[in-house]
């Protein structure tokens, strides 16, 4: 589903991605592990196209969406995103949030919309909040209502950067549940985080990164057992 390929990006004299080369296969879940600065943000924003890459190219289902010339909002369709900071419109309704991407990106009836809307939120077990305001749920309700605004146009990739790392720490759970259960259900998910445990619990693949560099690859067992590189298990000591 993605090919990201020898990508480059400089921030001032800076490089903050170094020639990554990446592949995420449908129903994969991928998750971007590294230090604080190692540009994992970065690399989801230039998949995302938030940011535009320097060198390299980056294909969606074979579509090279770094050239020039393609429709960012058509590009962004595709794709799923949620962020470390509920990304929520506070004024609307939970379904109003949920149904507004199919409405005005793909241009779906209201009904068409809110019928996709209710299924979802029925299926992250908030069905009886839709017409609540974001601000009337919890953190973590919220971000389940963010991943379902992400999913709602059914994407051929979801993009989640460190989804929990502002929630309270009992939230967290419901959260990572939800992930888990879109990866029972074939999303395709490319992610970074900190939660090393749902790291190895749900990735089929791990992805150390350090200094914009993929230093390291492979499945959880791999990198957090028998690490290669010496900067990985420098990284995975410093967890504890
Ligand atoms: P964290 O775990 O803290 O989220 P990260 O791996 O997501 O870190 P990035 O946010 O991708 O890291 O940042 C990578 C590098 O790029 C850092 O050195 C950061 O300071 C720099 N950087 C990020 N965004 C910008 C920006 N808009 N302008 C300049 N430098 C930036
Ligand atoms: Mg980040």
């Amino acid at each position: 589903v993605l090919r990201v390929e020898g990508v480059v990006k400089w921030y001032g004299e800076q490089p903050v991605l170094d020639g990554i080369d990446l592949d995420v296969a449908r129903h994969e879940v991928v998750v971007l592990i590294g230090a604080s600065g190692s540009g994992k943000s970065t690399l989801l924003k230039t998949v995302n196209l938030l940011e535009r890459v320097d060198d390299g190219q980056i294909f969606l289902a074979g579509d090279d969406i770094t050239d020039p010339r393609v429709n960012a909002d058509r590009v962004r369709a595709r794709i799923g995103v949620v962020f470390q900071h509920y990304n929520l419109f506070p004024h609307m309704s939970v379904l109003d949030n949920v149904t507004l991407a199919g409405r005005h990106v793909l241009g779906w009836s209201r009904p068409r919309a809110e019928a996709r809307g209710r299924e979802l939120l029925e299926r992250i077990g908030l069905g009886d909040r839709a017409a609540e305001y974001p601000d009337r749920l919890s953190g973590g309700q919220q971000q389940r209502v963010a991943i379902a605004r992400a999913l709602a146009t059914e994407p051929e990739l979801l993009l989640l950067d460190e989804i929990t790392s502002a929630l309270d720490p009992q939230l967290v759970g419901e959260v990572l549940d939800l992930v888990g259960e879109l990866k029972a259900a074939g999303s395709t998910i490319l992610m970074a985080t900190h939660e090393m445990s749902f790291a190895r619990r749900v990735a089929d693949r791990v992805v150390f990164l350090q200094n914009g560099r993929l230093v390291e690859q492979g499945t959880p067992e791999q990198i957090f057992d028998a690490p290669q590189h010496e900067e990985t298990r420098r990284f995975l000591a410093r967890l504890g």
